[in-house]
Formats: C-alpha cells, structure tokens, sequence
C-alpha cells in the first residue's frame, strides 16, 4: 500500500486543536500519510497561547532532510513559522522542489496572540509566498501583507490580485470573518472560483485555518487539480466546524471524526 506523502511544517498547539496536531488529524481523515516538521512549541490550551518557543533553523532542516532523503513528499502544507530566519529557511528548503506548497500564513491567533514576529512580514512576502503553490490568508492576514481592507466580496478581488503579485500560483482569501455567507475567493488572476458555504453558529472554531489548509495540501497529493483540491477542503472544513465542540474555559476545536 503507497499512501500519498503529506508533510505540515507548522508549530504545535499542546491544546490539540490547531498547528501540527490539526494537521496530522486532518491527514489522517483524508487518507494520506501526514509527517511533520516542528517549528515551534507552544503551551496552549482553549482560552490562549500561553507561550511559544522557535526551534533553531539547524532542526527545522534537519527535521526536513530527514523525511525527503528517506521517505519523499509528494505535498507540503505550512504553518506557524514564528521569525523571520524560520521563514527564510523553510522558503529556501521548498524553492524548486516541484512540490504542491501550501502556504498559511498564520500571523495571529484567534484569541489574538501574535503567532510570527512583525519583523518577519517581509519575508513572508517575498521568500515563502513566490514558492506558494496556494497562499490561503485570512482577512488579517491580507491586511497585514497587503494593506487591503477587505470589508465586501469585491474587496476579495483586490485582496486576492495584491497576494497574487508577490507570486504564488494561486491565491485563496478567507472571508469568513465578513458578515453573512462564509465566503472565500480562490483565483489564480484569471479564474475566479466563489466558495460559499452557509455561515455556522458555532464558536469552537479552533483549527480551522490549519485544517483547511491541510486539507488542500492532502486533496493535491490525492491528485486533484487545484480548484478541486480547494473546493473538497472547504467541504471538510465546513463540516469539522459544524462539528466543532466544547474543550476547556474557552474556544473549543473543529472535529475531525465526522
Ligand atoms: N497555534 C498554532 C501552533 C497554530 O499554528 C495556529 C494557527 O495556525 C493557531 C494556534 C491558531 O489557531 P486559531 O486561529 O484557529 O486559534
């Protein structure tokens, strides 16, 4: 049995409901092989992060060689990458490699604790987002790369072109933090796919960017085309926050068994 290779470069949540741990669970239900490159630790639980610590740069490319030498890739999803020397590094591990990327760049957390340093934005933009197969931001996210405010769906349009110009090949803008349909825009400059789902009343919504995420990277290393990939992730997501249940004092985790 070959499963198809996914590999998440994120950091871990001790919570379980975000970061690495949400996105092995989310390549186990999708049914392909998950591996991880750490990059950070995080003491976290459902009311925040309560501290975070960067791997050095020497562990995340050794962590990476280790799995590509020996066992292959076929898809990489990333994550939490916390500085900008993670950043870099991790860009210059994925330059070339011929290798679907998927690029989350997670900036902040929901309950709004800071996920990368401010000094690494540029880096963002312009080493990890050029080797982006699919960049996935959501609305602070692009507001933070950008510039663009994003408060209707023909803001999407403009959010999506202003990401596209640092380079990834496609670019899927999160909407759901609009008001009313759960909204998000998928466009590599000339195709346009609208992605709507009906908006959920649930608050325990923890994960669900690096689920998505993971999804998309695990649906390309099943072989489906990009817009594809995205639709059926956006199907999984739906479904895992419609799931999502009560964990701790505060904001509980999307589900993946449903
Ligand atoms: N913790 C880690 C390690 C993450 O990678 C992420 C998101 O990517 C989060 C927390 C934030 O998750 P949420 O915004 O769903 O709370």
């Amino acid at each position: 049995m070959t499963l198809p290779l996914v590999l998440t470069v994120a950091g871990s949540d001790s919570g379980g409901g975000a970061g690495i741990q949400a996105d092995l669970k989310t390549m186990l239900a999708l049914g392909v092989h998950g591996m991880s490159v750490l990059t950070a630790v995080t003491a976290q639980n459902s009311l925040g992060v309560h501290g975070a610590w960067e791997l050095p740069a020497e562990a995340v490319r050794a962590q990476y060689r280790a799995v590509v030498d020996d066992i292959g890739v076929d898809a990489v999803k990333t994550g939490m990458l916390a500085s900008a020397e993670l950043v870099e590094t991790v860009a210059e591990l994925l330059a070339g490699t011929g290798v679907p990327v998927v690029v989350d760049p997670v900036g902040v957390s929901k309950h709004g604790d800071p996920l990368l340093a401010a000094s690494a934005l540029d880096s963002v933009r312009t080493k990890l987002l050029p080797v982006a197969t699919v960049a996935t931001p959501n609305l602070d996210e692009v507001a933070q790369l950008t510039g663009v405010r994003v408060e209707s769906e023909a803001d999407l349009v403009r959010a999506a072109d202003a990401v596209l110009e640092y380079g990834p090949r496609w670019a899927l803008i999160k909407g759901g933090h609009l008001a009313g349909e759960a909204v998000d825009l998928l466009t590599d400059g000339s195709e346009k796919h609208w992605l709507r789902a009906p908006r959920l009343d649930n608050r325990h919504t923890h994960g669900t960017g690096c689920t998505l995420a993971s999804a998309v990277a695990s649906y390309l290393a099943l072989g489906l085309p990009v817009p594809e990939a995205v639709a059926a992730a956006k199907r999984y997501v739906t479904g895992a926050i419609a799931a999502g249940f009560p964990l701790g004092g505060g904001i509980g985790p999307v589900d993946h068994g449903w």
